[in-house]
């Protein structure tokens, strides 16, 4: 108990680095991700936002008084790594994110936040409020191309706001300190698909020009329930023909390599604590209908209750015969990250990079209003 007291003191927490003060925690890690927004203004294909819509998700926004509860409970209980104001929604909607932010950062935690920039309220209060990551999700450097994988998205909107938040770094005093010791806070990730390929460099330019750090990442399939579909032989024709058309990761072949190692332990089921708008525990950010995969209110489940409550889950039992929970995290495992590189560059040899598509239809251009303007926090959700 002194321990834990002496690990949450400001003081101690100034004096010693994080490395010294996790060797000293005795608790196990976690990483906490939260949905502060329940919805998205884009309707990206290969995101269930766009492919599946909103069923099983909490429209509204993050209550801030209900988030620092589940961070207080969070942080008492693990040694938490990190927290993630993002799963399936679009942060930036939530006009107090800067105020969750400093929630975060007041309690000595990490803040990692991910957007994907089309829209940026306050770049200066966003950046004020100093978290520790923030990257830019995107896929392409043109809008013929950009639009194709980030629907009713706008990339000219993105670079301009990709600019406004380059400025109002440069005048945030401090500085904010360097992700993982020497990336920028600013981390453009790039997903690469067979059509954007050549945009790569272009993006990788002007992420270098505004002091970002540039990451290009192979796309992938998600979430779980549409990975599960892919893997039993039930996705709809229309809808495997568009993964086969678009990744350049070929994913069923990718899920054939992952489930070789099917009987690897998940460690996003013991890594992490997902929980949605409001407050509910589910088993990891890779399962996107919440509400039937929902394992109770946080906020009541004891550590044991929550140990007990993620054990023997028919839906891991299907994740993981298939190996989908390697699947899911091949980047951080060596066996597979190679593998998947093989699959990639076998596949672009074999079928080449993917011309542009047609113009979009006028839906697909601008979100409606209801979806940028969410209920205030703690509302409840439209009926
Ligand atoms: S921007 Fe992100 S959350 Fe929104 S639809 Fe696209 S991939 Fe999904
Ligand atoms: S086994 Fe699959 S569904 Fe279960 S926690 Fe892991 S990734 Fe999620």
């Amino acid at each position: 108990m002194a321990i834990r007291k002496l690990l949450r003191n400001r003081r101690f927490q100034k004096l010693f680095s994080r490395r010294i003060r996790d060797r000293l925690d005795p608790r196990e890690r976690r990483e906490v991700v939260i949905d502060v927004a329940g919805a998205c203004n884009l309707r990206c294909p290969s995101c269930p936002v766009g492919s599946i819509g909103y069923d099983g998700k909490t429209p509204g926004l993050m209550d801030p008084a209900l988030f620092a509860r589940l961070i207080d409970k969070a942080n008492e209980e693990f040694r938490v790594k990190g927290v993630n104001l993002f799963n399936w929604g679009e942060l930036m909607l939530h006009p107090q994110l800067p105020a969750l932010i400093r929630m975060v950062k007041e309690r000595g935690l990490r803040c990692i936040l991910s957007s994907n920039l089309n829209l940026l309220r306050d770049p200066d209060a966003v950046v004020g409020a100093r978290p520790d990551a923030l990257r830019v999700s995107l896929s392409g450097f043109s809008q013929a191309i950009y639009r194709q994988t980030h629907a009713r998205g706008d990339i000219e909107r993105v670079k301009r706001n990709m600019r406004e938040l380059s400025a109002a770094l440069g005048r945030v005093d401090p500085p904010l300190p360097l992700r993982r010791g020497r990336d920028p806070v600013v981390e453009v990730y790039f997903h690469k698909y067979r059509h954007n390929l050549h945009e790569v460099e272009p993006m990788r330019a002007l992420a270098t020009e505004l002091g970002f750090s540039f990451k290009p990442v192979w796309a992938y399939y998600m979430p779980l329930e549409k990975a599960l579909a892919l893997a039993e032989g039930e996705l709809p024709a229309e809808e495997r023909a568009f993964v086969e058309r678009q990744f350049a990761l070929p994913i069923a072949e990718a899920i054939d390599s992952a489930r070789e190692y099917r009987s690897d332990p998940c460690g996003l089921l013991e890594g992490q604590i997902v929980l949605d708008l409001e407050g509910n525990l589910v088993p990891c950010c890779t399962i996107y209908d919440m509400q039937a995969h929902t394992l109770g209110s946080y906020l009541d489940l004891s550590v044991a209750d929550q140990r007990r409550a993620k054990r023997d889950l028919a839906v891991c039992q299907r994740c993981t015969a298939h190996g989908l929970h390697k699947y899911f995290t091949y980047s951080r495992d060596a066996r597979l990250a190679p593998r998947y590189e093989e699959l990639v560059a076998r596949n672009l040899a074999r079928r080449g990079p993917l011309a542009p598509a047609a113009a979009p239809p006028a839906s697909e251009t601008a979100p409606p209003a209801s979806e940028t303007a969410l209920p205030a926090p703690g509302a409840p959700p439209p009926a």
